[in-house]
């Protein structure tokens, strides 16, 4: 596997169904949480599909997402986080 992202680099986590982020269709965890902890195992398995919104002005670190299956999982990093390669999202 040679990209793992590392808990301590999460500020965030969501996992729900593809579409609006704000709530309504899913959930946001946040660091220590079983939830976040769960989100950052499924993403670690399948970095092979992620893809990467890198940092603006708005997110100050990248967010790394899977949408799959109608899911989408999403993992809010700190500014200056190491997550490998991970192809941005178009
Ligand atoms: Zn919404």
């Amino acid at each position: 596997m040679a990209n793992t992202i590392k808990a301590e680099d999460v500020l965030q986590a969501y996992r729900g169904r593809t579409g609006c982020m704000c709530g309504c269709r899913g959930k946001y965890f946040e660091p220590e949480s079983r939830g976040l902890a769960g989100v950052l195992r499924d993403v670690n398995a399948r970095m092979d599909e992620a893809t990467r919104i890198a940092p603006s002005r708005l997110n100050k670190g990248s967010i790394v997402a899977i949408d799959r299956d109608g899911k989408t999982l999403a993992l809010y990093l700190r500014p200056g986080a190491r997550v490998g390669f991970v192809p941005l999202y178009r």
